[in-house]
């Protein structure tokens, strides 16, 4: 166990900034990997299979699901996400550290199964700097925006229940808290 890379969850909610700041904590340390979800949700365009996400079928998910195979999964906005225990096994045994960017419900599942786990909860200076960043993303209509407004305020509740929080005023700010925080 002492050789492997640490694994550190990152939530928080939809809009605040972590996929933006989890490709700059990638360029500042070469030993940092991202894990590479499974989802049955729909590609967004720009988005490449293998690299933001592995698009599988419902049929697939719940077969991994059956087959103990997920190290984590939930359903959020009527569809699956969830961690392959496989994939996060071989980036630690290449001594990576790996960051898990996933919602709430699924960062609490890896804290019981993996309790050495650092989690961190990612905020935004403000609510409506949330709904700003969610809109100019403008990948999704106003119904899919509303929803995960909504379940953003939700997740807003979670904070407390995590090791750190911290605030993306800024990326390369937000960025380098979390490496402190791996320093730890
Ligand atoms: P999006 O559809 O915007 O890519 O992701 C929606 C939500 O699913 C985000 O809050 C993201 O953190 C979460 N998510 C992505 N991958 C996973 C995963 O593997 N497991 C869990 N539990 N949540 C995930």
């Amino acid at each position: 166990m002492e050789n492997k890379g640490k694994v550190i969850i990152i939530s928080g909610p939809s809009g605040v900034g972590k996929g933006t700041v989890v490709k700059h904590l990638l360029t500042l340390d070469e030993k940092i990997a991202v894990s590479v979800s499974a989802t049955t949700r729909q590609m967004r365009e720009g988005e490449e299979h293998g690299v933001h996400y592995f698009y599988i079928t419902r049929e697939e998910f719940e077969d991994n699901i059956k087959n103990d195979r997920m190290l984590e999964y939930t359903q959020y906005n009527g569809n699956y996400y969830g961690t392959l225990k496989s994939h996060v096994r071989d980036l630690q045994n290449n001594g990576k550290t790996v960051i898990l960017e996933i919602e709430v419900d699924g960062a609490m599942q890896v804290k019981k199964k993996l309790p050495d786990a650092i989690t961190v909860f990612m905020v935004a200076p403000s609510e409506e700097e949330v709904e700003r960043r969610l809109r100019k993303r403008n990948t999704e209509c106003e119904e899919v925006i509303q929803k995960r407004l909504a379940i953003a305020k939700g997740e807003m509740a979670h904070a407390k229940e995590y090791d750190y929080v911290v605030c993306n005023d800024d990326v390369d700010n937000a960025a380098n808290r979390i490496l402190d925080i791996l320093k730890d």
